[in-house]
């Protein structure tokens, strides 16, 4: 049912009542209207019927004047009303009006002309005692007296007429008001009880759709409102439920994306968190160890391994592994991604082969990029073998490999001047400042330790002359010669340097005096044996003198100790050269041990 069609069916008793009144009221008014006619028909009639009975009395005043005085004028009451009298009397008859009784007048009247005033009128022409006689029958007052009697019940059935009109008008009134009251009341009762039913209707309609809107309100989902009710309503709530299920797809979206931004959010506040620790690193080692903890949360659900050029770069070798990926050298040639200079997925890339000493199975090679220098490539592939990364990943691994490329590049950089500025170009070794730095760090360890601590320095004999033999160019061979031999003698932890010229060092932690010294003499044995060549030229025999010093009493400095293994080897020199001398006195045990055969 539509809502209009309910609206107009609680109005229905209302116009029901209103048409039942009309006609009710109608025809009540014309009922009264009838009756007021009758009621106006019957005064006139008893008005009438009081003129008959007054043209009667003429008649009989008439007659009588005349009887007793005989002049004719006496008569003229008697003749106007016998003029009168029929139309009055035809007046007065019509249906409902007791004709038979005006009849009875009527035959009285025109009886009481025939036998009684007629015949005394004539009577009184010809004598006046003559007349009386007939006066004195009774005749003449006894008709009339009927014709009275007549009168008067004639007046008295019209009063009774208009009598009963007026009890029927009254109780038709009262019939018409009760009829009102009933069925007035009725349709009232019922036109409120319909209004109720429909507001009630309407009302709890409307309520469901303020309960529904407001459970919308307080966040709830799935809200739905019951289809039923007018045809209205029924459209409503189909359109209020698919506003419902679209504002829940709404919601879903936008905690979607919600859920999306905080995770970019996330993933962006762990990126500057990464930038912020490699900007903190100081060498490539300490990168690589951040890498290692920073990449499997920046690439969640990943394993992979990131390879960088080794110095000659002929091979990409592992810089750091994640997700139990177990990083293997690569050669450059072999890398797609590399010769390509993009990203590759071998296995799902169409075209792709798979890289030479790849992993197997699908994976993506990324290549790093900085300053127009390929730095080593990452490469990554799902934590469960199987299934592909995910495209969000993908969207953001071109961001994460440019952030890492850059704090690669810094920090190869870095390194690089790091170690120009602490190592010799010429042979590799460290340099004074780095020496200075060393011993400074090592005579404290020593100190703090108490472990013993020794410096060789060595300075090559007569180089000046080589130099000026054979050029230049074999001086440095024959220093790079050394460095090799000094680098490949010096145990590990100890520091070989060349603070500058022809001279190294050889910084010894663990080693005492004694040990020291040995180790120089046999430095110095083994450069001895050596017949160096330069470009086809022998260089003949090259020597060293070495001085050796511990950092013990009364050497309390870093300075102290590098002065008396200068001194010693200061001595050495005085001494003839070629030979090892330590700044102190050694036991005869130690001087056995020094002494070859
Ligand atoms: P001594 O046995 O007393 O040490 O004699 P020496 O000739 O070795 O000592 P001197 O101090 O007179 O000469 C050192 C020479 O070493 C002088 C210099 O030309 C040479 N020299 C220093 N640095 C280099 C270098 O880097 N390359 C080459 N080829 N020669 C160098
Ligand atoms: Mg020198
Ligand atoms: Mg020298």
């Amino acid at each position: 049912m539509t809502l209009r069609r309910l609206l107009l069916l609680a109005q229905l008793p209302f116009w029901v009542l209103l048409v039942a009144a009309f006609v009710l009221l109608s025809g009540a008014l014309d009922a009264r209207v009838q009756a007021t006619e009758q009621a106006a028909q019957t005064r006139a009639t008893l008005t009438g019927i009081g003129q008959v009975m007054q043209h009667v009395v003429d008649l009989e005043t008439g007659l009588r004047g005349y009887v007793i005085a005989g002049q004719l004028e006496f008569l003229e009451p008697y003749e106007a009303a016998r003029a009168a009298l029929p139309t009055e009397l035809a007046v007065l008859d019509g249906p409902g009006r007791e004709s038979q009784r005006l009849g009875r007048i009527r035959g009285l009247i025109d009886r009481w002309q025939t036998e009684v005033a007629l015949p005394e009128i004539a009577a009184r022409q010809r004598s006046e005692a003559e007349a009386g006689g007939l006066v004195r029958t009774g005749q003449g007052k006894k008709i009339l007296d009927a014709v009275r009697a007549e009168v008067a019940a004639y007046r008295a059935g019209q009063t009774q007429r208009l009598a009963a009109l007026d009890t029927a008008a009254s109780a038709q009134l009262r019939r018409l008001r009760l009829m009102l009251y009933g069925v007035g009341g009725a349709a009232l009762l019922a036109s409120i009880i319909a209004t109720l039913v429909s507001a009630q209707r309407i009302s709890r309609s409307f309520g469901r759709f303020t309960a529904a809107a407001q459970r919308l309100t307080d966040g709830e989902t799935g809200v739905r409102v019951d289809t039923r009710g007018p045809t209205e309503i029924q459209t409503l709530s189909g359109a209020f439920n698919h506003m419902s299920g679209g504002l829940e797809l709404a919601q879903g979206l936008a905690r979607t994306h919600a859920d999306t931004l905080a995770a970019r959010n996330e993933w962006m506040r762990r990126l500057g968190e990464f930038g912020d620790w490699m900007q903190a690193a100081r060498s490539l080692e300490e990168g690589a160890r951040i890498l290692e903890c920073a990449l499997p949360e920046l690439l969640p659900g990943t394993r992979g391994t990131l390879l960088q050029h080794n110095a000659s770069r002929n091979l990409l070798l592992p810089l750091a592994v994640w997700g139990g990926e177990t990083g293997t050298a690569t050669p450059p040639d072999g890398c797609w991604a590399l010769r390509r200079g993009e990203a590759v997925t071998p296995g799902a890339d169409r075209l792709a082969p798979a890289c030479l000493g790849g992993p197997g199975g699908t994976y993506t090679c990324v290549p790093l990029f900085s300053h127009g220098e390929t730095l080593g490539i990452m490469r990554l592939r799902p934590e469960i073998e199987g299934t592909g990364l995910s495209a969000d990943l993908l969207a953001v691994l071109p961001g994460i490999v440019r952030q890492v490329s850059l704090a690669l590049a810094g920090l190869r950089l870095q390194d690089r001047l790091l170690q120009q500025t602490i190592r010799d170009p010429l042979t590799g070794l460290f340099n004074r400042r780095r020496l200075e730095d060393e011993l400074d760090t090592q005579t404290a360890h020593a100190t703090a330790s108490g472990q013993p601590l020794s410096l060789i320095a060595l300075d090559v004999d007569h180089f000046k002359r080589l130099n000026d033999t054979f050029g230049h160019d074999a001086g440095d061979a024959a220093l790079v010669r050394l460095s090799a031999a000094l680098r490949d003698l010096a145990p590990p932890g100890s520091t070989p340097a060349r603070p500058g010229g022809e001279e190294f060092s050889l910084l010894l932690p663990g080693h005492d005096l004694a040990a020291a010294t040995a180790l120089a003499e046999r430095l110095r044995t083994q450069i001895a044996g050596w017949t160096l060549t330069h470009a086809g030229i022998s260089l003949g025999q090259i020597t060293v003198s070495l001085g050796v010093a511990e950092y013990a009493a009364p050497l309390s400095t870093p300075s102290a100790l590098v002065r008396a293994a200068d001194e010693a080897l200061y001595s050495a020199k005085r001494q003839g050269r070629n030979r090892a001398v330590a700044s102190q006195p050694l036991n005869p045990e130690a001087w056995l041990a020094l002494t070859p055969g």
